[in-house]
């Protein structure tokens, strides 16, 4: 554990480990170990990455699909674009060679449920939308923009105008409960929650906006709502902040030609490049402290190697058991994060080479299907279109929202097909299928709270020669995660 002291003398590095003393050991191969791993072999340091499972990348993740006809295609199965409201990823992709590529800009679609208006017993009926491309976590900027009233509906969009005139609410004081849903039923009205914040929050926060708080989750709008006491104009001032783009909902994103898992295999080169390594396989059980304080013991089962620096990479709970009471207790408890399924098809469809629902499609959870979400791949990324033949389209459904531990099972391919179907508003039979593929990721994409980041900074201010990095502390999200990792093991942040 990170508060004990090894006393006895380290044996020497385990077979396999560089022949050069290590000085940095990093713990976790996931995108923040081999970030950190990177700049510190770079700046010299003999660099060890020990990643627990055979593959590195954690989250960012490639995998190749045999397909019906011989060939084969390979896309991501984890990550797959990372906002640009920070350069950190962009000048990563680029420092290592890669091609940063913009997504067709066709824009993104809503799936909902909704019933007739003013008929609350009205049984409720699907509805898809395009996204307005100008909006704050769904919320419209402007009413009356082509774009909104063609989602909205005019009594949708009248609804939503009411709020320029309506007096202002308070903010609830913070031990009083508070939704995003509540605040923008009040605000909009019906039309707006259901068609547009419920998709667009639910796949931003891969909640029900009934579960989230607007003081965690959009503290900035919140701010701005006080200041202007209109929820449209808050959104307004949010979308028009520096770094935030003005063409598409949500915060703008880019990606790598050939896929984001390409920047993981060019980091593992680039260390090794550096003189570092990368072993896969190896669990870290342990990380022990120097009786003199000065140095570590890294333990993965009957190996042990010595550092003069290690970089806890880990997720949370991984994190909280190497760091044991170096750690200060939690203040809150922390959210846990969902149990995320993806089902990767591979479709010959000419149907959708008109990219019906442009680049995908965010579902709100009162929808009629269990997927939460639809990227059409070959629509959002024009080197993958390029890559395959005419008429051959990769669909990703992604599953599993937060707070919902029901469903942990991958969906089979029927069950994707149908989701597919009603989401692209387009019917795909069985014979179109020419490639499958299921990939699950439990307690992914566990929301950062910033008490975690003041206990990781606690308990590197006690433990010289300890850096923690990864998405618990960064925030979640490779813009977050990058910058965080390249920052931290960095001087100023390190010796
Ligand atoms: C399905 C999915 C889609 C996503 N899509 C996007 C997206 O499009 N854009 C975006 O910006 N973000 C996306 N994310 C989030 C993003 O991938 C993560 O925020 C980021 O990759 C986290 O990186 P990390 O290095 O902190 O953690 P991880 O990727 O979790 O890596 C941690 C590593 O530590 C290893 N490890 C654990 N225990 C040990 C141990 N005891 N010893 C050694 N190694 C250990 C793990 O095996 C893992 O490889 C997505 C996440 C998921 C799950």
């Amino acid at each position: 554990m990170g508060g004990e002291s090894a006393d006895r003398p380290v044996p020497d590095a385990a077979a396999r480990t560089p022949a050069r003393p290590i000085v940095t050991v990093v713990v976790g191969g996931g995108i923040a170990g081999l970030v950190a791993a990177w700049v510190r072999a770079q700046a010299g340091d003999h660099v060890l990455v020990l990643e627990a499972s055979e593959q590195v990348g954690g989250t960012v993740r490639g995998a190749t699909l045999d397909l019906a006809d011989g060939s084969t295609v390979t896309v991501d199965v984890g990550a797959e674009s990372f906002a640009t409201r920070t350069p950190a990823v962009a000048d990563l992709a680029r420092d290592l060679g890669l091609a940063v590529v913009q997504p067709d800009p066709l824009g993104a679609w809503a799936y909902a449920a909704e019933r007739a208006h003013d008929d609350p017993d009205a049984p409720l009926r699907p509805v898809a939308v395009p996204l307005p491309r100008t909006a704050t976590l769904g919320i419209p900027t402007s009413p009356w923009s082509r774009d909104v009233r063609r989602a909205l509906g005019t009594w949708g969009a009248l609804r939503a105008w009411w709020d320029l005139g309506m007096p202002r609410t308070p903010v609830p004081p913070p031990d009083r409960p508070w939704s995003l849903a509540d605040w923008v039923r009040e605000r909009l009205g019906e039309t707006v929650l259901d068609r547009l914040v419920a998709p667009v929050a639910g796949g931003v926060h891969s909640a029900d906006p009934a579960t989230l708080d607007p003081r965690t989750v959009a503290p900035q709008l919140v701010a701005a709502y006080e200041k202007t006491g209109s929820l449209l104009r808050a959104a307004s001032q949010v979308a028009a902040a520096p770094g935030r783009g003005k063409d598409k909902p949500g915060s703008p994103v880019a990606g790598v030609e050939g896929g984001m898992h390409r920047i993981v295999d060019e980091l593992v080169d680039a260390i090794e490049a550096a003189g570092g390594a990368v072993r896969t396989g190896v669990r870290v059980d342990a990380l022990v402290r120097n009786g003199d304080g000065d140095g570590w013991v890294v333990r993965a089962g009957d190996e042990q190697v010595a550092a003069a620096r290690v970089v806890a990479a880990t997720p949370r709970r991984v994190a909280t058991d190497l760091l044991g009471d170096l750690l200060p207790p939690a203040t809150a408890h922390p959210r846990h994060g969902s149990d995320v399924q993806l089902v990767t098809l591979v479709l010959d469809a000419p149907a959708l080479d008109a990219a019906p629902r442009g680049t995908g499609v965010l579902v709100a959870p009162s929808a009629d299907v269990r997927a939460k979400g639809l990227t059409h791949a070959t629509a959002k990324w024009p080197w993958l279109r390029a890559a395959l033949p005419v008429h051959r389209h990769v669909v990703r459904l992604s599953y599993g929202r937060a707070g919902d531990p029901g469903h942990t099972r991958v969906p089979d391919v029927d069950e994707a097909l149908a989701d597919a179907s009603r989401l692209l508003g387009v019917t795909l039979d069985r014979a179109a299928v020419v490639g499958h593929l299921g990939t699950h990721w439990p307690d992914a994409l566990a929301p950062a709270v910033s008490f975690d980041r003041e206990r990781a900074e606690a308990a590197q201010a006690a433990a010289p020669g300890l850096t923690v990095v990864g998405g618990w502390v960064a925030g979640t999200g490779l813009a977050a995660v990058v910058g965080h990792a390249r920052a931290a093991v960095t001087p100023p942040a390190i010796a």
